[in-house]
C-alpha cells in the first residue's frame, strides 16, 4: 500500500525520460495485510481433534454431533489452549496476504519454519520504480528522510542502468532481472502471502509481539494477532508476547521492557 503524497519527485526533469519516469513511479509503501482464508469450522475441528484422544467414536462422528449441537465447544477449546495442550490447533490455519513490507521483514519472517510462503519474486518481477519502506525514526527527520529517499532514487538509476546493459549484451526478462537486484536495498517492498497453522501463530506471536521484536516485523505480528483476534477469539483472546502467558519477562534484566517482572531464578 502506498503512502499518500509520495509520487512528486522535484527536480526529475535533469533525468532521462525512462529512468524519470521509473522514479517517478517510486514510492513511501505501507503496512497492508488481509486474511485469505481461514479453516473453515475451526472451533468444531478443534473439538473433535481433541476429543479423538480420549473418545470410543470416530472423530467423523464427533464433529457431525457437534456441529447439530453448537455452543459449548468454544469454552472447551478455550481451555484447552490454556491447558497448554496445543497440537490438536495445529488442525486450523490462516492465510495472510501481505503487502507493503521491506526484504528486511520477510528475511525475518521466513525463519519461521512452520508455516508455508510464496512471495513476490525479484526474478520475475523487474524492479521497475521500486516501492520502500521507511523506518519512523527516519521518517520522524526531515533531513534523514530527504537523503533516505534520494539514496532510493540512486539506487533506481543504478539498478536500471545495470539492467539496460545486461539486457543489451543478450540477458532477457529474469536473467537480466536476477543480477540487477544484487543493488536493491532491504529497504525494497515486497509481498509474500503466509500460511500457519494456529500452534505456530501462538509461537509468532510470544517471538515477534515482544518489544525485544524489530519495530516492522512487531507491527505485522500485532496486525495479524487482532485478524487472529477477531476471527477466533477462543484461541487467541490471550496471544501475544511470551509475557503474558507467562505472567513474568524471561529477556532479562537488560532487555526487559519493564511492562512484567523478571523471571525469579530458581536454584
Ligand atoms: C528478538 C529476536 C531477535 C533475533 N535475533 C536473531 C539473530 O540475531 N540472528 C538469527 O539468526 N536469528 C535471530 N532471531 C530469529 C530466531 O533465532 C528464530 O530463528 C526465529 O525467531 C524463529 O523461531 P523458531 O525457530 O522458534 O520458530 P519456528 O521455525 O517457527 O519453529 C517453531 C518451533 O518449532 C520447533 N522447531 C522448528 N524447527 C525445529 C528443528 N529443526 N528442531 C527442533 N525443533 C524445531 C521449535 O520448538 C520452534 O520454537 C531473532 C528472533 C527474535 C524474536
Amino acid at each position: 500500500m502506498r503512502g499518500p503524497g509520495m509520487r512528486t519527485v522535484p527536480g526529475i526533469g535533469l533525468l532521462a525520460g525512462k529512468i524519470a519516469e521509473r522514479i517517478r513511479h517510486m514510492a513511501q509503501a505501507r503496512l497492508h495485510v488481509e486474511v485469505l482464508d481461514v479453516s473453515q469450522n475451526a472451533l468444531f475441528i478443534i473439538y473433535a481433534a481433541c476429543r479423538q484422544c480420549y473418545s470410543s467414536k470416530f472423530a467423523g462422528q464427533i464433529f457431525r454431533e457437534e456441529m447439530e449441537n453448537p455452543g459449548h465447544q468454544e469454552e472447551f477449546v478455550r481451555q484447552v489452549v490454556s491447558s497448554g495442550h496445543e497440537s490438536p490447533l495445529e488442525h486450523v490455519k490462516f492465510t495472510f496476504a501481505i503487502e507493503g513490507v521491506s526484504r528486511a521483514l520477510t528475511h525475518q519472517l521466513v525463519r519461521h519454519r512452520v508455516a508455508s510462503y510464496s512471495q513476490q519474486s525479484q526474478r520475475y518481477v523487474k524492479e521497475s520504480g521500486f516501492d520502500y519502506i521507511i523506518p519512523p525514526s527516519i521518517e520522524a527527520d526531515e533531513a534523514m528522510k530527504r537523503e533516505y529517499i534520494n539514496t532510493m532514487r540512486e539506487i533506481q538509476k543504478s539498478y536500471d542502468s545495470l539492467l539496460d546493459a545486461l539486457e543489451k549484451k543478450g540477458g532477457k526478462g529474469e536473467g537480466a532481472n536476477q543480477d540487477a537486484r544484487f543493488v536493491l536495498p532491504q529497504a525494497s517492498e515486497t509481498k509474500i502471502v503466509v500460511t500457519m497453522n494456529c500452534r505456530e501463530l501462538i509461537h509468532f506471536f510470544k517471538e515477534r509481539c515482544c518489544s525485544r521484536a524489530q519495530w516492522e516485523i512487531r507491527k505485522l505480528a500485532g496486525e495479524m494477532l487482532r485478524i487472529c483476534g477477531e476471527k477466533l477469539p477462543a484461541v487467541f483472546d490471550n496471544a501475544g508476547a511470551k509475557c503474558s502467558a507467562l505472567g513474568y519477562c524471561p529477556e532479562g534484566a537488560k532487555f526487559s521492557c519493564g511492562k512484567y517482572p523478571l523471571r525469579i531464578n530458581r536454584k
